[in-house]
């Protein structure tokens, strides 16, 4: 039996695209491994945020070339087929030595669709060029010919089948079954400056809302507790349609109100016996709307967490990134929110060193972190990602010693933050989920999405169950605890 190893970088999405893979390749007789060189077909599941990652993924094809030349010098037959997909990729595509011709190379730079399986008789990815060991590129919304690329490159028959032609309807086979995380859209529309998505995934497109609600029930029904609705955009989730819905308070069939579609799907999804909690993620602050907010409330499985990107504080810098919402409004859902739940934690992106950004622009944006007292953030310095707007309109101007003292001061205020928000935790009695294991302790989240962490000494406790449990300790971005009986 065939073994395959799946490295996959960063993001929920990604995440959940690795959970597809996994069945296409179990049902098509597969077997998944942890030990990369134990394996058939090693997966890079890709991620272009960070330039480091992108480095990972050269730096560890380049230990397959290695690998594959000795095998090869001591006369073994089985060597490791390498494959990447998602944010690297613009093109599916082989490479040249699976073709019969000599095909002149296009050098696909933006996202090209492949019409039919015959389209995929190209190396027109601008990968194969600099990763001369990798034999196959596919985008993930492609997925569904990922049996016919095998059949072709073992020269056997690799099963497939028609449920896979979707790539939203397309299954996963989910690592974790307790906490499941359910594909919502897939695309962004918003174009950001500094960002590759719209280029790697495409225009915004939403599943349809009832196969979201039949897959939640399914897993619900097989013992799941926790869903986490993912996508790149979540809170713009099926905008082409407005949905006008019945005002209950009011109770007549005149008095309309609007609701938006995804505040739409999460009531619905609210009404499923034993489904206990609903995260989300991405919202983009521009198209938050009230209804949204008010679930983190009115709903009983929705939890008190939110993140929510920020970017920066100023303005101008905002529009430079394309970024449509204003710091204002951003702090006022954030006040909000905390006003209604002094424990509702919010977590954000930011950028520092990003283009002309000035001393006092970056002066705002800690001001802006202060006042909002994030839960957590995740802080990039800024670098090029080839292919974005920003890449060919807009110099890379901050030096990397100011991107990098920027990186600190802001890391210094947000332990400052974490630790303050924390401290609200302490020696509360929280429901915990138990998601996994690490050497001897067990970790999840709480309903607000602090990472807990505890040994068991009386071995009563198995993954999976929710727990009652005392926070007891901060240490530095997660708590200890001990349980309740
Ligand atoms: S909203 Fe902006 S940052 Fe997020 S995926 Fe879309 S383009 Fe990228």
């Amino acid at each position: 039996m065939r073994k395959y190893y799946i490295k996959t970088f960063w993001c929920e999405m990604n995440k959940a695209d690795s959970e597809k893979v996994n069945m296409i390749l179990l049902q098509s007789g597969m077997m998944k491994t942890n030990d990369w060189k134990d394996a058939d077909l090693v997966i890079y599941n890709t991620c272009s945020v960070r330039q480091k990652w992108e480095d990972r993924v050269f730096g560890m094809s380049e230990e397959i070339r290695r690998e594959n030349a000795k095998r090869k010098e001591l006369g073994e037959t089985r060597y490791i087929l390498t494959w990447i997909t998602w944010c690297m990729v613009r093109k599916t595509g082989l490479n040249k030595m699976y073709l019969e011709e000599d095909t002149i190379r296009k050098k696909a730079k933006k996202i090209e669709y492949i019409k039919d399986s015959s389209w995929i008789f190209n190396n027109d990815d601008k990968l194969f060029p600099r990763l001369p060991p990798l034999d196959f590129t596919l985008r993930i919304e492609e997925v569904k010919y990922l049996p016919f690329i095998l059949t072709h490159i073992y020269w056997e028959k690799i099963w497939s089948d028609d449920k896979f032609d979707d790539y939203l309807k397309s299954k996963q086979l989910r690592e974790n079954p307790a906490s499941a995380s359910v594909i919502v859209q897939t695309g962004c529309d918003n174009y950001c400056t500094f960002c590759i998505v719209p280029y790697t995934r495409g225009r915004e497109i939403s599943r349809p809302h009832a196969d979201i609600i039949s897959e939640a029930k399914e897993l619900v029904a097989n013992g799941t507790k926790e869903i986490s609705l993912v996508g790149q955009n979540v809170n713009s989730y099926g905008k082409q349609s407005n949905i006008k819905l019945w005002n209950e308070e009011k109770s007549t069939w005149n008095e309309w109100i609007w609701k938006s579609p995804f505040g739409q799907l999460l009531s619905e999804l609210d009404t499923i016996e034993w489904l206990d909690r609903i995260r989300f993620t991405s919202s983009n602050p521009h198209d938050m709307t009230a209804d949204i907010l008010d679930s983190h409330f009115d709903l009983k499985s929705t939890c008190n967490y939110l993140h929510f990107a920020l970017q920066s504080w100023d303005s101008i810098m905002l529009k430079k990134m394309n970024r449509r919402h204003n710091y204002e409004l951003f702090r006022d859902m954030v006040h909000e929110l905390r006003a209604k739940d002094p424990l509702f934690s919010i977590s954000t992106d930011i950028i520092v060193g990003y283009s002309w950004e000035t001393e006092e622009m970056f002066q705002n944006t800690v001001k802006a972190f202060k006042e909002c007292e994030f839960d957590f953030a995740f802080i990039a310095r800024y670098s090029v990602r080839q292919g974005t707007i920003a890449s060919k309109a807009f110099p890379d101007d901050v030096p990397d010693e100011v991107k990098a003292e920027r990186w600190h001061i802001l890391n210094k205020i947000l332990l400052e933050n974490v630790t303050k928000r924390n401290t609200l935790m302490l020696w509360r009695i929280e429901e915990v989920m138990i998601s996994g294991q690490k050497d001897d302790y067990f970790f999840w989240r709480t309903r607000n999405f602090k990472e807990v962490f505890f040994k068991d000494q009386t071995n009563s406790i198995k993954t999976w169950d929710i727990v009652s449990v005392k926070i007891t300790e901060l240490d530095r971005y997660v708590l200890r605890w001990e349980l309740q009986y």
